[in-house]
């Protein structure tokens, strides 16, 4: 029987536009704990409000203040994301995007861990914690560029209010990215899925769009999903333990069929 590796290999190889879709299981073994599941932070400190981005519109200046000063769990999260960097597993992809192995990476995650490992073609689904966003104009800075001696800050450019790049909860997907992801999925042939079972909207539909226009998906991940049974080829591990194995497979094949060629 063929390594479930191997068929990943293959497929990926034999496919014109690979879109890599990542979630919070790419980023535990750079230290960041998941939201859900065992050991998440919401499994231990209950689901945030539904309501946040109502909150935030409501009272953007206690937002700011709660984000610049944070407490109790919201504090350890910071602390992880700022202390966390890219492993193999985020290398070995940027390394596959810059061989063409893979076309673009969409992110749930907010960690900026791909962008430090050096993925250029990347949608940061939910935002980036780095990142600072105007939502009038759409701009991103960086959050130290900017000047909280007022708050809510505002956009140098165009005055509008600005918020934390993360997309809260009952926020509306930024329009540039929701549009890059519409553009690449509806392109893509394959999905590599990695650390994620695509349990949230939008990523939840990406999986189901590709297989209806005959693409093939692929799921990396240690455990059984919900996703699992619609995928065409699951290899079971961790993104540290596949994604460097995935990348030589595909540079050996790569040389061999160079050679044979
Ligand atoms: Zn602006």
């Amino acid at each position: 029987m063929i390594p479930e590796i191997e068929l990943a290999c293959a497929a990926i190889m034999h496919r014109s536009h690979v879109v890599c879709l990542t979630g919070a299981g790419m980023s535990v073994e750079s230290g960041i704990r998941p939201f859900r599941g065992p050991g998440g932070l919401w499994t231990e400190h209950g689901e945030p409000a539904l309501d946040d981005y109502q909150q935030f519109v409501k009272d953007p200046r206690k937002y700011w203040q709660e984000l610049l000063e944070p407490k109790g769990f919201i504090a350890e999260l910071h602390n992880a994301l700022r202390d966390a960097r890219p492993h193999i597993g985020h290398l070995a992809m940027a390394e596959m995007e810059r061989l063409g192995f893979v076309a673009f990476t969409i992110t749930q995650n907010v960690d900026d861990l791909h962008r430090q490992a050096g993925s250029q073609r990347l949608a940061e689904i939910h935002g980036n914690y780095t990142l600072v966003r105007c939502l009038d104009c759409g701009r991103r800075v960086r959050s130290e560029d900017i000047d909280t001696g007022t708050l809510p800050p505002r956009c140098s450019r165009c005055g509008g209010l600005l918020k934390s790049d993360i997309v809260v909860f009952g926020e509306p997907i930024p329009e540039d990215v929701g549009r890059a992801c519409i553009e690449e999925i509806d392109q893509a042939d394959c999905l590599l899925m990695v650390g994620t079972s695509a349990y949230v909207y939008p990523a939840a539909g990406f999986p189901h769009h590709v297989k209806a226009h005959g693409g093939t998906v692929i799921e990396v991940g240690p455990h059984s999903t919900e996703i699992s049974h619609e995928c065409d080829i699951v290899v079971r591990g961790t993104a540290v333990e596949v994604l460097p194995r995935l990348l030589e497979l595909m540079k050996e094949r790569r040389s061999t069929t160079a050679v044979d060629g």
